[in-house]
C-alpha cells in the first residue's frame, strides 16, 4: 500500500512539502524499485504546471513531471535528447519515468541527465521560499547527493536551443535493448567555418556524477580543425591520464578504454582526427 498526498496544484505541492516528511514521487519507476517502507509521498504527476514542455527565446523548458514519451512525441525537444530518451528501458518504463525523476535520482547512469550535462542545461528549483536556477552540475555533488532542501521541488530542467544540433551519443549497455548503461558519451560541437567554436564532452554512468573536463574542452576552442589535430594526441593523453574511474558491473580499466574510444571516435567523426 503505497501512502501519500495527491495535489492538484504546485502551490499546494510546496505547501505539503514544507509542511510534512515527504518523498516526491513522479512516475515511481525509481522508488517502486527502492520499495521504501513507511514512506508518505507527495504524488507529482497529476500537477499540470510540472507537464509542460515549453519554449523560451533560450531553453526548452522540459517539465519535471514530463514523461519520456511525452518528449519523444514532442516537436520542441532535440533530435539529441530524444535519442537518449528512446534508449531508455521499455515503453511501460518511459510511459511512467520523468525527467525530474530521472535527475531526483541522482545517478550518473540516468540517460537524459547525461544530455543535460553535455548540453549545460540548469535546473530550476521551486519551493515556498522562492525559486532557483542551479547549473546541471553543480546540482550534482557526488553520487546520489544533490543541491535539493527538503522544502524544495525540482520544477523544470532548461535545456539551450542552441549548440545540440553537431551531435554524437552513444549507449554501451549489456545487451541492445533494456541495457542500463555501462558507459555512455555524449559529445557536441559547434563550428564557426574551419574554426572549433564550442566543443563538449560528458561521460555517463563511470563515475559518481556525470564527466566533464571542461580545461581539455577549452584546449580545442578557438583552433582550426588543422590545428586541433595537431594537438589531440596530447589532449587524449590528458584526458587519460586524469580519468578515474569507479568499478561497476564492469572493472575500472574496461570503462576507460571505452570512454577514450568513445572520445576519440566523436573526435574523428567530427574531423579531428
Ligand atoms: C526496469 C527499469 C529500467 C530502467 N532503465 C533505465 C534506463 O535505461 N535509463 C535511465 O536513465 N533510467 C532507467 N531506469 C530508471 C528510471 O526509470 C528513471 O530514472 C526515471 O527517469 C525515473 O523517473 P520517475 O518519474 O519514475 O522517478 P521516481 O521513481 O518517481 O523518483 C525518482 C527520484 O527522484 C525524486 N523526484 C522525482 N521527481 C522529483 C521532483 N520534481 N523534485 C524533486 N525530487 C523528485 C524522487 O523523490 C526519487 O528520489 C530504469 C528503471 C527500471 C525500473
Amino acid at each position: 500500500m503505497v501512502n501519500g498526498y495527491k495535489p492538484s496544484s504546485l502551490q499546494e505541492a510546496l505547501e505539503i512539502r514544507a509542511a510534512k516528511d515527504v518523498v516526491p514521487y513522479a512516475g515511481g519507476t525509481d522508488l517502486m524499485v527502492e520499495n521504501r517502507q513507511g514512506v508518505s509521498y507527495l504524488f507529482l504527476s497529476k500537477i499540470p504546471e510540472l507537464k509542460e514542455i515549453r519554449l523560451d527565446d533560450e531553453y526548452v523548458r522540459i517539465g519535471a513531471a514530463v514523461t519520456f514519451t511525452q518528449a519523444l512525441e514532442s516537436s520542441l525537444i532535440p533530435p539529441l535528447m530524444k535519442e537518449a530518451v528512446s534508449r531508455i528501458a521499455a515503453p511501460a518504463i518511459r510511459n511512467a519515468g520523468t525527467f525530474g525523476g530521472n535527475i531526483g535520482n541522482g545517478s550518473a547512469k540516468a540517460d537524459s541527465v547525461l544530455i543535460h550535462f553535455v548540453a549545460d542545461a540548469k535546473v530550476r528549483l521551486v519551493s515556498l521560499r522562492g525559486e532557483r536556477i542551479v547549473d546541471i552540475g553543480q546540482f550534482y555533488k557526488g553520487r546520489k547527493a544533490l543541491d535539493l532542501a527538503s522544502d524544495e521541488l525540482i520544477a523544470e530542467v532548461l535545456l539551450p536551443r542552441t549548440g545540440l544540433e553537431n551531435y554524437y551519443y552513444k549507449k554501451v549497455g549489456g545487451r541492445n535493448a533494456l541495457a542500463i548503461s555501462r558507459v555512455s558519451f555524449a559529445g557536441l560541437i559547434v563550428m564557426d567555418g574551419d574554426v572549433i567554436r564550442h566543443i563538449a564532452a560528458a561521460f555517463g554512468a563511470v563515475s559518481g556524477t556525470v564527466l566533464r573536463m571542461r580545461d581539455l574542452e577549452k584546449m580545442f576552442e578557438g583552433k582550426t580543425l588543422a590545428e586541433a589535430k595537431a594537438c589531440k594526441d596530447e589532449i587524449l593523453s590528458l584526458y587519460a591520464s586524469r580519468m578515474e574511474l569507479t568499478r561497476g558491473r564492469v572493472s575500472a580499466e574496461y570503462r576507460k578504454a571505452v570512454c577514450m574510444n568513445l572520445l576519440k571516435d566523436f573526435l574523428e567523426e567530427k574531423g579531428i582526427s
